[in-house]
């Protein structure tokens, strides 16, 4: 029995965009870092990357992480850690994201206690606001980082357009070399790892515009959907239909485009605004917001217009589609990040994993 909604993942095609990205990476001396939690980090897509050319495997979440063990590649914690989390972090991450001084020292004295050297990467916040230690304090912070016993202090991270929307540019990242240039000079250390940034960084790139001294990316989207993340440009030869999700058609009637009666808050609390196209046809798929939110989908028939939906309906307008859906049809989407990481977490909707 087929069963719906589910997600058909091309772990080829995911393959290829990683090969794409490991190769054009490493003309300017770049390593790829593949972030997995954008998938749940099921291991049988993890071992796409790895074919894909990945040394590296990344994730916010110890346990995805642990889903990862057996694969023979390093790990790296992407979310700076919990105090409360720090066993596990020890058992399942090679290369830990710092931004807390005394994250470290617990993180320190627990490697200690186990007999093993945790490596770790300190972060700096360029501006974008989300983890980091911030610029004034980055050089001192990591003269006490080089202090503590039970870490090796591997290099600098950034991360840039996840909260405050900040483009990676030859400045902001030129100004994470230059902190590395600073402590090297003032330590007598070799900063090894400068990673900078995510998918948003790839356009400096495919532009040939990054400062030569970057030498990591940690990448999910750009491999993942294959798509360039800070201007949307369109990249040849990368596929971006890699994550498709399938749903069932469990109504088709012809409706006015208005609801009827005075229209006060919707199920998520929200006032709902309704565009009038007169009486449409339309189509509810079984697939809700609990799953995959309705903004986040791509229909493959480009006839159908996505209207909205509430926890487990997606309400389409199929009028403009040539053709004639029914009860029991099933529709392709491409999903969009948040599509992608809703689905690949839900219980609800299967994996099919495609070659
Ligand atoms: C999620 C994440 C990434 C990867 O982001 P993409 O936009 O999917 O490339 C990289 N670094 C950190 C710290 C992250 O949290």
């Amino acid at each position: 029995m087929e069963r719906y909604p589910r997600i058909e993942v091309y772990t080829g095609k995911i393959e290829s965009n990683c090969r794409r990205t490991v190769a054009l990476c490493s003309q300017y001396g770049i390593e790829v870092t593949a972030v997995t939690k954008g998938f749940c980090a099921y291991p049988e897509i993890a071992q796409s990357l790895i074919r894909g050319g990945i040394k590296a495997l990344a994730d916010s979440r110890v346990d995805n992480l642990k889903k990862l063990k057996n694969l023979d590649v390093e790990k790296v914690l992407l979310r700076i850690p919990m105090m409360s989390e720090l066993d596990d972090v020890i058992d399942f991450a090679d290369l830990i994201l710092i931004s807390e001084i005394e994250t470290a020292r617990v993180l320190g004295r627990k490697a200690v206690q186990k007999g093993v050297i945790k490596r770790v990467l300190a972060m700096v916040d360029l501006g974008d606001l989300r983890e980091g230690f911030w610029l004034d304090d980055i050089v001192p912070a990591y003269g006490e980082l080089l202090d503590i016993k039970g870490i090796e202090v591997a290099g600098l991270g950034t991360n840039l357009t996840c909260y405050g929307g900040v483009v990676p540019s030859c400045e902001n990242l030129g100004l994470l070399v230059g902190f590395a240039e600073e402590i090297e000079k003032r330590y007598g250390v070799e900063v090894g790892i400068i990673s900078g940034g995510n998918s948003s960084s790839m356009h400096l790139v495919y532009d040939g515009g990054m400062p030569t001294r970057i030498n990591n990316l940690r990448i999910g989207e750009a491999i993942l959907l294959g798509r360039e993340t800070v201007f949307g440009t369109e990249r040849e030869n990368y596929y971006n239909d890699t994550f498709v999700l399938k749903a069932e058609i469990v109504e088709v009637k012809e409706k006015p485009s208005i609801p009827i009666g005075e229209i006060g808050r919707d199920a998520f609390g929200n006032v709902p605004v309704f565009t009038d196209r007169g009486i449409r046809k339309r189509a509810i798929i079984a697939v809700g917001k609990q799953d995959i939110h309705p903004d986040t989908l791509i229909p493959h028939d480009k006839g159908i217009i996505v209207l909205g939906g509430s926890s487990d309906h997606t309400i389409l307008d199929i009028s403009d589609c040539e053709a004639d859906y029914g009860v029991g049809d099933v529709l392709s989407f491409d999903l969009t990040y948040g599509g992608m990481l809703g689905g690949m977490t839900s219980p609800y909707v299967h994996k099919v994993l495609v070659e």
